[in-house]
């Protein structure tokens, strides 16, 4: 089905956009059923070598860094794999004192402890060897969000030290690698075009990634971007069915930026065919302290309290939440 994008993101005709959502969850449910997959997120550090323009945790940025021990990542995982969790996300800045050999030994045990959990690394660029490893090391997928498809985009949202093009080269490295490869874009994010977003789903569509995270931006205090507009909602949702409708298979998550938006901002993402919801694993002391944008969700929850939220949530719009590592189907493609 080919997709009129610019009239899609721009069309106030409420029958238009019904029937895209309508079409998004029919996709969504032929490939994966009703089903909506949990993550277990664990926000390993925040400490950040990067400059990036609209993030929280970059490296200019005044805030209290923290980085979690071995024992209290294993310690997330025992409480999701209780709660009912088969994938773990680790994410984190760019901190180099996480080096291969220190995250192979977190991943190895992970792999062990629960080998019938996936293993998710969104840990930012690293060299094809270092990925190597962390593939050997048992991780099964990695997301690394590409921010945008548009070059000169991405170079107004991140200094001149950061490129597009090593940014695509690890995208391409991981999925030669047998990585499940996520990338994304923020909706709403400074110099943002309709012209960029058109290129962001060109772009999914030729790379055909397992997973795409997209959310609103969301201004974070102490960045250059602190004082600029939060991306749309609505633009998000449509652009979540629009990518379901590209890639009938993709696992695409309502991220917590969507929530944090709008009260029901998650359940509206199933609605427009997204199928992931990644709850916050990490121990609550650090939770307000990963602060990459302005009131994020969650941050005064336990872990088994923004599980069960979650689940009530899905469960109410009809969604089953099965305890299941929500791989990436193949069939029917
Ligand atoms: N460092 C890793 C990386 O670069 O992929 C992972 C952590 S990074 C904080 C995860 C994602 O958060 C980024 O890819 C970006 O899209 C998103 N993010 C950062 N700042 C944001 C903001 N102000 N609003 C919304 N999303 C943001």
């Amino acid at each position: 089905m080919a997709l009129d994008i610019e009239h899609l993101l721009t069309t106030s005709d409420p029958t238009a956009i019904d029937s895209l959502f309508h079409e998004a969850c029919r996709l969504r449910d032929e490939a994966y059923g009703r089903k909506v997959f949990m993550r277990g997120l664990i926000e390993i550090s925040n400490h950040c070598k990067n400059d990036c323009l609209y993030c929280g945790i970059r490296r200019s940025n005044t805030c209290h860094r923290y980085r979690l021990t071995k024992e209290q990542i294993l310690d997330c995982c025992r409480q999701g794999h209780a709660l009912g969790f088969r994938t773990f996300v680790l994410q984190g800045g760019e901190d180099g004192w996480m080096t291969d050999e220190v995250l192979c030994d977190i991943v190895s045990t992970i792999r062990r402890e629960y080998p019938d959990c996936a293993i998710t690394l969104s840990l930012g660029e690293r060299g094809k060897e270092s990925f190597r490893r962390l593939r050997e090391a048992g991780a099964d997928r990695y997301l690394l969000r590409h921010e945008t498809a548009d070059s000169d985009h991405y170079s107004r949202l991140h200094p001149a030290e950061m490129s597009f093009d090593h940014r695509m080269q690890c995208l391409h490295d991981l999925r030669e690698l047998g990585y499940q490869v996520g990338c994304g874009f923020m909706v709403g994010s400074p110099f943002q075009t309709i012209e960029t977003l058109k290129k962001d789903i060109a772009f999914i569509a030729d790379f055909r990634p397992e997973m795409v995270g997209i959310g609103p931006f969301i201004p974070a205090d102490g960045t250059p971007f602190e004082h600029e507009k939060a991306g749309s909602v609505e633009l998000t949702l449509r652009l979540l069915a629009i990518i379901r409708i590209t890639l009938p298979h993709v696992l695409l998550p309502a991220t917590s930026a969507l929530g944090t938006m709008h009260p029901k901002g998650r359940e509206l993402a199933i609605r427009a065919g997204a199928n992931v919801v990644m709850p916050n694993l990490s121990p609550q002391d650090t939770r307000a302290l990963y602060s990459i944008y302005n009131n994020k969700l969650s941050t005064g929850s336990e872990a088994a309290e923004s599980a069960a939220d979650i689940r009530a949530r899905m469960k109410a719009i009809g969604m089953d939440v099965p305890v299941d590592r929500g791989d990436f189907l193949t069939h029917n493609l």
